[in-house]
């Protein structure tokens, strides 16, 4: 379970030129492992993710999924790879209003075409372990927002994915509240053994992180391996 970017540039029209958000990246994402791309807004953070999950397709470099090379694949190859092997844990949740928390987790294994009871049982280990376990049935209106961005994850570990990528998680939490949900990700990230890389500007709480590099104008910077205690 790892994740390869090599010599990746993407360029979005500007006008009547282009503009460079990513420019030459190289990073590579050990299995088990967090790893903090953080970068000022505007650095290319988001693009760098959107790189990685398939969604975006750079103009140059190639991006390795769990040994896959996605440049390889076509959009429906693309699309089973997402479903299959990445989990996308962006800003907003986008939950559904009308579901409860358990069958937010539900509708992705249906999407994979997963038992539904064995789906229901994955969702409420799932749910347990994001320590959500008695909120199961409730709606996303009946849970707070650091609840709901533990839906949101552990939405994104249903099909067990390989590399798992979140955007900002933190940024409508508190301090407490924003320190559970990256203390969270990190034990998931060992548990699990998935290669995975969290974007944010905010550097508060890089002492979380396994690993720390830095996005600006489009280019990775000074790999910086953070210590742990
Ligand atoms: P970050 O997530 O670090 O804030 P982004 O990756 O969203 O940065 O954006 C990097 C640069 O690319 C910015 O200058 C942004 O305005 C530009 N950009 C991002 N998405 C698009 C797009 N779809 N079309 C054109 N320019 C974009
Ligand atoms: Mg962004």
């Amino acid at each position: 379970m790892t994740l390869h970017l090599e010599h990746v540039t993407l360029t979005y029209p500007d006008g009547d030129s282009r503009l460079t958000a990513l420019d030459d990246v190289c990073l590579h994402v050990p299995a088990g492992a967090l790893t903090a791309v953080v970068g000022p807004s505007g650095s290319g953070k988001s693009s760098l993710l959107a790189v990685a999950a398939t969604l975006v397709t750079p103009d140059a470099g190639t991006v390795l999924v769990d040994g896959v090379d996605t440049g390889e694949l076509d959009r429906a190859g693309k699309a089973a790879l997402r479903r299959e092997r990445v989990g996308i844990v962006f800003q907003q949740p986008n939950l559904l209003p009308s579901l409860t928390a358990a069958e937010q987790l539900q509708v992705m294994a249906h999407l994979s075409g997963r038992a539904p009871r064995a789906a229901r049982e994955r969702a409420l280990e799932l749910l347990d372990a994001v320590g959500l376990a008695d909120q199961a049935g409730r709606r996303p209106h009946q849970l707070s927002g650091g609840q709901r961005q533990r839906v949101n994850i552990a939405r994104a570990l249903m099909n067990d994915p390989a590399v798992l990528l979140v955007d900002e998680p933190t940024s409508a939490l508190d301090h407490e509240r924003g320190a559970a949900v990256l203390d969270l990700l990190a034990t998931l990230t060992r548990e699990r053994g998935t290669a995975s890389v969290l974007v944010t500007h905010d550097r508060t709480h890089l002492e979380r992180m396994d690993r720390t590099v830095t996005v600006r104008d489009g280019r990775l910077s000074g790999e910086e391996a953070v210590a742990r205690a």
